[in-house]
């Protein structure tokens, strides 16, 4: 079974982890920019987008895994809009990366005005990133952008705020290009019904289980839609991924849809840009 995961924090995770993933069928990951735990001065982002961009991909090369990642300032550090303006400034070049897919993850996190703020200027950023590259039929209104949702007792308003921001941009925005994470029974529905693209993420102790995340796939159907671990620093498991592939078979489903949500899917949401390099891959290598 291949399967790709499209949201973990690979940097605060071990090289055991890598080959688990590696000799668990993981072909490629996504690592959006999160929180390191603490805030961080604009000169320790600068850091990290190098790590996420220079050392990281080389580490997951060691056990054979394509990594690609995401850069931003994490809504839980957006309250200061000194520090957001110096970190915004750093992002166009590292967005010119090869291995950066886009702006994320972007989002809320309390919802307060500084943090909507904050999003719609890195909304702003990827369609700037697009207003730099050639003209022509082909040139897509923005980059990439993948979103948190907030946690909880915030997610559904933080889920509106952030979906009555992206509609203020208008035809600017094309939600086929848009990635909203985090997602649970009670916003799934608002995500996939714009055209946005869903994840749902599988922890151990919040966020949804595996029986869930396949209730969800059972109801709203495959479309559009990407599991992830995002497993971290915290209690979380890079596995999670797998358990809630292995649930869905176990449920009886074909392995069609297990290649479709666990792998094309979001190959084909990341084919988008064209630094992602797809791997071909047969209904028979699941
Ligand atoms: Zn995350």
């Amino acid at each position: 079974m291949l399967l790709i995961d499209p949201h973990i924090h690979m940097v605060s995770r071990t090289m055991a982890d890598y080959e688990a993933l590696a000799l668990s069928g993981v072909v490629a990951v996504s690592e959006p920019a999160f929180w390191a735990g603490f805030d961080r001065s604009p000169a320790g982002f600068h850091d990290y987008f190098r790590h996420l961009t220079e050392f990281e991909p080389r580490r997951a090369a060691q056990v054979g895994i394509d990594h690609y990642c995401w850069i931003c300032l994490n809504p839980k550090e957006a309250q200061d809009l000194g520090k957001a303006r110096e970190v915004l400034a750093q992002i166009p070049d590292f967005l010119d990366r090869p291995t950066v897919l886009g702006i994320g993850e972007i989002g809320l996190n309390k919802n307060t005005a500084n943090e909507a703020k904050v999003f719609e200027q890195h909304v702003q950023l990827a369609i700037d990133w697009a207003a730099r590259r050639p003209h022509g039929p082909n040139r897509p209104r923005h980059a990439l952008i993948l979103i948190h949702t907030p946690h909880l007792e915030d997610k559904l308003k933080g889920t509106r705020m952030i979906l009555d921001m992206l509609k203020g941009f208008g035809s600017a925005i094309d939600p086929a290009r848009i990635l909203i994470d985090h997602v649970e029974e009670h916003t799934i529905r608002l995500v996939k019904d714009r055209g946005y693209w869903a994840g749902m993420t599988i922890y151990p102790v919040s966020k949804a289980t595996p029986q869930r995340a396949v209730d969800m796939i059972e109801t709203c159907g495959p479309e559009r839609l990407v599991v992830n671990a995002a497993a971290d620093w915290g209690v979380s498991e890079p596995l999670n991924t797998h358990r809630t592939m292995l649930e869905a078979k176990l449920r009886g489903h074909p392995r069609e849809l297990l290649l479709k949500v666990f792998h094309n899917n979001p190959a084909e949401f990341f084919g988008q840009s064209d630094r992602f390099k797809p791997r071909p891959v047969q209904i028979q290598d699941l």
